[in-house]
């Protein structure tokens, strides 16, 4: 099946459809992460008391970036062309819910996905463990095979992969993982122009 005619489409959302604004190694200084740490498997380890307080950090942290939230080039439109070819859609990220419809809302992609299709941190294990994906999948009453998985990061092409789904990556101008990567486009605007011509 080409990606032309997938039904089923998830985004990873910050990066892919708002630009990339986190700033991890301000957020690792801040949270006293070593820098070569993956911050929520950091958080996971730590007592319960410390991980409260600075997921609570976090928290207030990406609030403010959420609000402030800017469009990723092409994906709304991609959204809504994929929108009025009947597709479903949902988001995987590592954000929190709560901030994932907070940013969405922002950047005018709110009425893009219905809200239990956007799994965040809570909802799904962090990519790249293929969870989310798998979950959508069941959810959707599918094979993961019939998924396409969208994003800007290597987790994301690694969760598609694990899945058995296919990744497109979009947002870098040059591809460093081609082995992980089924599609690559220059970011949004340029796959929805691949996907219709
Ligand atoms: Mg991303």
């Amino acid at each position: 099946m080409s990606l032309a005619d997938a039904r089923h489409w998830v985004f990873d959302m910050d990066g892919t459809l708002t630009l990339a604004v986190h700033d991890f190694p301000a957020i690792k200084r801040a949270l006293d992460i070593p820098q070569e740490d993956d911050i929520l498997h950091h958080l996971a380890a730590l007592p319960a008391d410390e991980a409260a307080s600075k997921r609570a950090w976090l928290l207030d942290h990406e609030r403010e970036l959420a609000h402030a939230a800017t469009p990723a080039p092409g994906a709304r439109e991609l959204l809504h062309m994929l929108r009025e070819r009947g597709c479903r859609l949902g988001v995987l990220t590592r954000n929190a819910h709560e901030l994932a419809l907070v940013t969405l809302q922002a950047v005018g992609m709110g009425d893009c996905f219905a809200s239990d299709d956007i799994l965040g941190r809570d909802e799904a294990p962090p990519k790249p463990d293929p969870g989310g994906l798998l979950h959508l999948a069941d959810k959707w009453s599918i094979e993961p095979s019939e998924l396409v998985m969208v994003g800007d990061f290597r987790f994301d092409l690694e969760c598609a992969k694990a899945a058995g789904a296919r990744g497109v990556l979009v947002n870098l101008p040059e591809n460093p993982w081609p082995e992980l990567t089924d599609l690559h486009a220059r970011d949004c605007l340029a796959l929805r122009q691949l996907l219709s011509g």
